[in-house]
């Protein structure tokens, strides 16, 4: 499922833009504060970014530059000042579209999946290899979010896929639920630490061939996940 960033302060453009985007089938998260956003660009695996440019923290150009520093995903930036607009196209920050509010929300849907379209093209054209992390038995695809065991496919739910990778990619290493909590949900998730607990017997369930001696993810007693490698 392609992951889309929203970067935009005014809450009923963003919860519109992402209403529309999920009705889509995309999976949305949004950032209120440009700093927030940029953060999130550069930490998180996105597929897509929607920027406006006046923000809270960090202005819409500075995004769009320091993300083109690290990132070469779609950038598509909205604002309600064509002037703005004009600005940030001639400075060539690399962004890749542009809209001005106010615009109609299946425009935008439109304009995203062309955007990802053509981007999905060029990455598939072998400009990149996906990133693969091997494990005994266990095969991940980063890149492609898909996961093998012993060959075969197994299917998992975004959670439980991050969860897996996250472990994985820092194997033995002691986690806490509540860090993993914090890693692999987001922050401003309001939840229940049980919640790793049901997702690691998910995951187990699925990459394990005895769930009573996993050989995958172990459990460390009173203290949390260990992944064994
Ligand atoms: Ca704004």
């Amino acid at each position: 499922m392609n992951k889309i960033l929203i970067i935009e302060d005014e809450e009923s453009i963003a919860d519109l833009e992402k209403d529309y985007l999920e009705l889509s089938g995309f999976e949305v998260v949004i950032a209120g504060r440009g700093d927030e956003g940029l953060e999130e660009a550069l930490n998180e695996d996105f597929d897509l970014v929607i920027l406006d440019l006046m923000l809270p923290g960090m202005d819409g150009f500075e995004i769009c530059r320091r993300i083109r520093e690290k990132k070469d995903f779609p950038i598509l930036v909205v604002s309600a000042k064509r002037d703005d607009i004009d600005k940030i196209r001639g400075l060539g920050l690399g962004a890749d579209d542009y809209m001005t509010k106010p615009f109609s929300p299946s425009e935008l849907v439109a304009r995203v999946k062309a955007h990802l379209a053509r981007y999905e093209r060029l990455v598939g054209a072998g400009q990149k290899a996906n990133e693969l992390i091997e494990i005994r038995g266990l095969k991940i695809d980063k890149t492609a979010r898909r996961v093998w065991v012993d060959g075969e496919e197994k299917s998992f739910t975004t959670k439980e896929f991050d969860l897996l990778t996250f472990l994985a990619e820092n194997p033995n290493h002691v986690f806490s639920k509540e860090e993993l909590f914090r890693k692999v949900w987001n922050m401003e998730s309001i939840g229940d630490i049980a919640t790793v607990t049901v997702h690691i017997k998910k995951i187990r369930e699925k990459v394990e061939f005895d769930t009573s001696n996993p050989q995958y993810i172990e459990t460390i007693w009173g203290k949390g996940y260990r992944f064994k490698i």
